[in-house]
């Protein structure tokens, strides 16, 4: 494998940065009145039709609770022209019923680049909200929840990625969308977890520098003959996967079929029957279905899929993502109803950030 070495962290980490411009969403929009939450009939039969999607995977008893919710959400959304991208790590009444789109981070960084509706919610992690924001500066984008941020993107600093670029002159940066626009900005492209293969080799140099998942960059190293510089951060949710437990799966019932995310550690991918991106793990079941399967990544993605494939058994081990989960149906409502929280970008970052997002983007759409 051509890696030629794995770097720490160089610079001193900042606090993230305070919620401002939060009033100027308000301000724009104003606040709306807080809908009826109560479950009764009506409710019962406008959101009858979106239960059929979840029935699988979400007991009846929980969806009294979901459907007000539910109902209110997608009414407000039309009042405020509002569009809802949902990442697949999303619960299932999330993902299913409130969200417009939804799919992986290149899935929803392509899907912010055509949005037509005047505010984005991002129903994900800051560094996704970032990127729509990036994406669309004339827009209003919100999180739900302010502090869904991620392992990865705390990792890396864009002091850590110009220090990188001193002690590796000329070198070209590839930085996995899990970062902040700070640190996008210092880079030459960006990729995902779905395109970094391709992202290293449309630069067609013989060393990159890969930050900041130490273990994308392991991944992407085994398949190509570019050497990569790794740094070393990693997904807290991917990490803890182990190559051992999967084969103590394995023993116990030779015909599953084992689907790992590319953020996990090598034993976990070589014990693995395919790795790909959650986009591709999601394809790779929809065309294989299996009779049973593991989808070694966070735990919502296997209930998003069982929903749409109730024949496919799904065996754990998952992960919950605890940032992802910050977002809840209650966070989402008050959003809308509220205009928060509203990411704001540093225009001066955002251009920079914007250059790196879409050189990749538009790679090959
Ligand atoms: S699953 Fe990992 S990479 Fe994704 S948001 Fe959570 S901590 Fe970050």
């Amino acid at each position: 494998m051509p890696m030629l070495d794995t770097v720490g962290p160089l610079s001193r980490r900042k606090p993230a940065p305070s919620p401002a411009g939060a009033s100027v969403a308000l301000k724009r929009f104003g606040a709306l009145p807080m809908p009826a939450l109560e479950w009764n009939t009506e409710v019962e039969r406008d959101t009858a039709h979106l239960y059929e999607r979840i029935k699988n995977v979400v007991p009846s008893v929980e969806w009294p609770f979901f459907a007000p919710y539910v109902r209110a959400i997608n009414a407000l959304k039309k009042e405020r022209n509002a569009v809802i991208l949902a990442h697949n790590y999303q619960t299932p009444e999330i993902y299913n019923c409130v969200a417009d789109f939804t799919g992986d981070s290149l899935q929803l960084a392509r899907e912010a680049t055509k949005v037509k509706a005047d505010i984005i919610v991002q129903c994900g992690v800051h560094f996704m909200a970032e990127t729509a924001k990036v994406l669309n500066p004339q827009k209003t984008v919100l999180i739900p929840d302010l502090k869904a941020g991620c392992s990865l993107a705390e990792a890396i600093t864009a002091e850590d990625v110009r220090l990188l670029r001193e002690r590796f002159p000329g070198v070209p940066v590839v930085t996995y969308v899990n970062t902040s626009a700070e640190v996008k900005a210092e880079s030459d492209i960006t990729c995902t977890s779905s395109n970094a293969l391709e992202v290293v080799e449309s630069l067609g140099r013989d060393t990159v520098i890969m930050v900041p998942d130490q273990y994308l960059a392991k991944y992407v190293a085994s398949q190509t003959k570019v050497k990569i510089i790794a740094w070393k951060g990693s997904c807290e949710v991917h990490e803890r996967f182990t190559g051992d437990e999967l084969e103590l799966i394995r023993a116990n019932d030779p015909t599953v079929q084992i689907v790992a995310h590319p953020e996990c550690p090598p034993d976990v991918i070589a014990a693995s029957d395919f790795t790909g991106s959650t986009a591709h793990m999601i394809d790779w079941v929809r065309k294989n279905k299996p009779k049973r399967v593991v989808l070694v990544t966070e735990c919502s993605m296997a209930d998003n899929v069982q929903a749409e494939l109730p024949d496919v058994e799904f065996t754990r081990p998952c992960n919950l993502c605890p940032h992802m989960k910050r977002i809840t149906l209650p966070k989402i409502l008050d959003s809308l109803v509220h205009m928060r929280e509203e990411v704001v970008v540093d225009p001066a970052i955002a251009a920079g950030a914007r250059r790196a997002v879409e050189r990749m983007i538009y790679l090959k759409s």
